[in-house]
């Protein structure tokens, strides 16, 4: 009886074991032939662990063809194939909590038997990697990842960058590794690109082009697109992280440490927050203040990347059948549950724009009780069959807010009744639109009281006006009692104070400090009051922008169309949604009821935007700038804080290469000085 009870549970896990290989199998394709990710990472790399780990448990049922066995993603057909001949790629182990990371330490500590060992930690982009063959000074050959043996060779495309250098002060072969990114800020743009795009496809009755699902996704069909325009145009970004020498088959430099510095010396992207620590517990420390910062970064982040800083110790501590033993992935702590889902319900934005709601039979995930998750849209509820009643996979990542992930069961989810999206605004019951080509709904009342009290909060939040004592509850409240419509009635409020004092649970106390939150906030910078003004398309980083650019609200105000288009990097987009802004006579009223409230409308502070590369070095610009003469290229360098130069200097740091310029005079330079060359056309490509 003993014999058979074991023989049947042997078979259950061989069972298990094949299910999840041919699961893990079609993960694999969809993610790197198909690009198209057809399951959240977390749970993929659960599956493979308890895959990994079964596979340990019983190497009986471990076969050369698990995906265990290989990093996965064969190369795809399109692009040629080519080997990465100096050393594979190799992809690294996940840490999923602390525990993993001292375990990690401590095999470390085990082999070398000393701890004179240090650590670099370097955040994990959510991107592409990428290897760069530099031969005699010059870009080579760029190979996409592919299986980490071979990958594709997309060199061409390489060159079209946005801030890789294509030639090197280093003449020996040399390999440069990094990953290859989009920035958020660029895919926003993107996708309201093609939202304008869609419009005209619209009323030419073409087909529409679908919005582009992530920028990991978007990074992967660009870096492998045909099209070098559609390539240029997209900004693909990259980080590098290590620098191979094909002489010595290994690490070109001695530590990762000195591999970053001096790779950023030589002008190579090299992320902002990489560290270096002395122990583990320095790394754990840190990992918690990294995602933290990780919502403001510009790029995605799915984990910490932590290596033995010193690489003599490298070799020493060597490598398993798939990943080195001297760096590990610490992964981002995300837990997934199941739960009930009790209903689905819709809130609105100040924009308008309909999110859908799950409220949930509450369920504690990473520590916290969760009752709400966000469903995003009614086509994720639709193509994910989400029904009222069914369970559902709940996942919380940080301090991300939930979302439901799947159903859990084919079974359970027939038991309910297919879910149907709202067709009213849940606030003011107007009729809800969806314009062709987007997924999202939208109420278009602009005296909708959703959408009003969701602008109030949004001027007042912490990014905004950063008004102390205002929550939504309030606004709501105070909106209710006619003491707060607009935003001129928030700085109207002192007049007021009186009917506030009437109201339930107002004291003298918690009024005067709203007051005073409300004055305060009234010495704020123009850029704060820009993004609280809440106009479509401008975020922070936008807000800043202009505000440093024009100095005042008002000159701002007077911007056309095709200054606001030349203006930096901000695309017709932004530009159509402040000018279209300030068309708006209620907005002209409240820019000069402001004024004369004594609200602050001019930037106060630093012009210059110091994080700009150019920014205190010297320039020269050589041949014909299309759109710009000699005194247009010498203004703009002033306003980006560099030293426009008019001869050639051994201390020069960038060379800009016009058109029809004169190679002898470029060569001159290169001789004389290590300034590096980039070839442009336009002024808005000096940078
Ligand atoms: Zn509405």
């Amino acid at each position: 009886m003993k014999d058979f009870n074991q023989f049947n549970q042997l078979k259950n896990v061989e069972q298990k074991i094949f299910e999840l290989k041919k699961i893990i199998e079609k993960w694999n394709q969809d993610y790197y032939q198909n690009n198209n990710p057809s399951v959240d990472d977390y749970f993929y790399d659960q599956k493979l662990k308890e895959l990994i780990e079964l596979e340990e448990k019983y190497p009986q049922f471990k076969t050369d063809d698990s995906p265990t066995q290989n990093v996965g993603g064969e190369a795809s057909k399109g692009f040629k194939k080519v080997k990465h001949n100096i050393r594979s790629m190799f992809s690294l182990k996940n840490a999923f909590n602390q525990g993993d990371l001292i375990h990690f330490d401590e095999q470390i500590k085990k082999i070398l038997n000393l701890d004179t060992y240090t650590y670099v930690i370097e955040p994990k982009i959510d991107g592409l990697s990428i290897s760069l063959n530099y031969r005699n000074g010059k870009l080579f050959q760029a190979i996409t990842r592919g299986d980490g043996k071979i990958g594709e060779d997309v060199t061409k495309n390489c060159y079209l960058f946005e801030n890789l250098p294509t030639t090197i002060k280093i003449k020996e072969e040399i390999d440069l590794r990094g990953e290859v990114y989009i920035s958020i800020d660029q895919f926003d743009l993107l996708n309201q690109k093609r939202m304008l795009e869609n419009e005209k496809l619209i009323q030419e009755k073409k087909k529409i082009l679908p919005l582009f699902a992530n920028p990991r996704n978007l990074a992967s069909g660009t870096l492998r697109h045909l099209d070098s325009d559609i390539v240029k145009g997209r900004k693909l970004n990259l980080f590098i992280f290590q620098a191979l020498s094909a002489a010595k088959k290994s690490d070109y430099w001695d530590s990762q440490i000195e591999t970053l510095n001096e790779l950023q010396k030589l002008n190579f992207p090299i992320n902002e927050n990489n560290i270096h620590l002395n122990n583990i517990n320095e790394v754990i420390s840190k990992i918690d203040d990294i995602s933290k910062i990780r919502e403001k970064l510009n790029y995605e982040i799915d984990g910490i990347v932590i290596k033995v800083n010193e690489y003599k110790y490298h070799k020493l501590i060597g490598y398993t059948s798939k990943f080195p033993k001297w760096a590990i992935a610490y992964k981002f702590p995300t837990e997934i549950k199941k739960t009930k889902l009790l209903n689905i319900f819709p809130t609105v934005g100040r924009t308008g724009k309909i999110t859908y709601n799950a409220k949930l039979e509450r369920v504690n995930i990473l520590g916290t009780n969760v009752e709400r998750a966000t469903l995003h849209n009614a086509d994720y509820i639709k193509s994910l069959d989400i029904r009222i009643g069914s369970y559902v996979y709940v996942k919380k990542a940080g301090e991300i807010i939930p979302k439901v992930i799947s159903i859990f069961s084919l079974q359970d989810n027939e038991k309910n009744n297919r879910w149907a999206e709202s067709t009213n605004c849940p606030s003011c019951n107007s009729k809800l639109i969806r314009f062709e080509g987007e997924v999202d709904q939208y109420c278009l009342n602009t005296n909708c009281i959703g959408r009003i009290i969701e602008s109030l909060n949004h001027f007042v939040s912490k990014k905004g006006m950063d008004i102390e004592g205002l929550s939504k509850r309030q606004i709501e409240t105070l909106y209710n009692k006619k003491l707060i419509i607009n935003i001129f009635d928030i700085y109207n409020l002192k007049n007021k104070r009186e009917e506030l004092l009437n109201l339930e649970r107002y004291q003298e106390k918690s009024v005067n400090n709203i007051l005073n939150s409300i004055e305060k906030s009234k010495k704020n910078n123009l850029n704060q009051l820009i993004f609280a003004l809440g106009i479509r398309n401008i975020g922070e980083k936008a807000a800043l922008d202009l505000a440093r650019k024009y100095q005042s609200i008002f000159k701002i105000k007077e911007l056309n169309l095709e200054e606001l288009n030349d203006f930096n990097d901000f695309g017709e987009v932004r530009a159509k949604s402040i000018t279209e802004w300030f068309k708006n006579p209620l907005n002209l009223k409240l820019i000069n009821d402001l004024d004369n409230l004594g609200v602050n409308l001019k930037y106060i502070g630093e012009t210059i935007d110091k994080s700009n590369r150019l920014y205190n070095h010297n320039i020269l610009v050589t041949g014909t700038i299309e759109d710009a003469n000699r005194e247009n290229i010498k203004n703009y360098l002033k306003d980006l804080g560099a030293n426009y130069k008019s001869a050639p200097t051994k201390n020069l740091d960038y060379l800009f290469v016009g058109e029809n310029f004169s190679q002898a005079k470029v060569n001159k330079i290169k001789e004389i000085s290590n300034a590096k060359i980039i070839y442009v056309s336009k002024l808005s490509e000096i940078k």
